[in-house]
């Protein structure tokens, strides 16, 4: 039980950044050092964390930050793809005025204005003050009303007992789940398992940092090259970003 609570209070804390802009091993950076904060400190505004995504160069074929994450965060892997969850899926589409069709990866896009927060009854699924999103399994029984609110799909309930959860990835059966942005990396000043995975490809087609610091590389890419949210339209202003959506 007291491990429990620890496991909560981590998955929740919003501190303990570590000192940044080193390399930890081959592909594993921590942040800059907008990331830094004292342990202990709550999530700021000051921080918006988001990702950017480059479907140019985004392989097809490839799946290694579904790969990652899946390893990451100890989901899936049952081989029952109509009830198994997915925090990161690869998805095809085709621009019906180019003909050009590619594949990009969905996940949790950390909506500004998330409606999965707005329905849930039990403030469950939480949006924190510096954009992550998440789901507190302590509090989530499991309605789904997230789920059906969420408009790009990025929601899965757990069916099965979770025999192994990892440590800093609570998860359980009859609770809903989604992408974390690996907040427990975020809070120590590391990027999310896809974006390393990514760049280990040689892809690099992800790119991880604070969208509200206006000299984070994340933010002078969405400056200079642009940076479309998924179903603009909708008006969540989601903190994932896609570049190449519509050459
Ligand atoms: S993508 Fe879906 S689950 Fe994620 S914040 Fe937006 S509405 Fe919520
Ligand atoms: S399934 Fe859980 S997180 Fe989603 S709305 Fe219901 S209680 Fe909230």
């Amino acid at each position: 039980m007291a491990e429990q609570a620890a496991t909560r209070r981590d998955f929740l804390r919003a501190g303990g950044a570590l000192a940044a802009g080193v390399l930890l091993a081959p592909g594993v950076f921590l942040l800059g050092p907008a990331a830094a904060r004292p342990a202990g400190e709550p999530a700021s505004s000051r921080q918006r964390w988001g990702l950017l995504v480059d479907t140019r160069r985004c392989a097809d074929g490839c799946d290694a930050c579904v790969s990652a994450c899946r390893e990451e965060n100890g989901w899936g892997g049952r081989g029952r793809p109509e009830t198994d969850p997915q925090w990161i899926r690869k998805v095809r589409v085709r621009d019906p005025r180019s003909g050009r069709s590619f594949s990009l990866p969905v996940m949790c896009q950390h909506c500004a204005h998330p409606p999965c927060v707005d329905v849930c009854p039990t403030g469950a699924s939480m949006r924190r003050a510096d954009g992550i999103v998440l789901v507190d399994r302590h509090r989530c029984i499991g309605c789904r009303y997230c789920m059906m609110a969420c408009p790009y799909k990025a929601r899965s309930l757990e069916h099965e007992a979770v025999e192994d959860p990892r440590p800093w990835a609570p998860r359980g059966k009859g609770t809903v789940e989604s992408c974390t942005l690996c907040v427990h990396r975020v809070d120590a000043g590391r990027e999310p398992a896809c974006v390393e995975a990514c760049r280990r490809t040689g892809n690099a087609a992800l790119v991880f940092g604070d969208l509200a610091d206006p000299a984070s590389e994340i933010a002078r890419s969405v400056r200079e090259l642009g940076g479309e949210a998924l179903r603009a339209d909708l008006g969540l202003d989601p903190g994932v970003r896609y570049l190449g959506l519509n050459v």
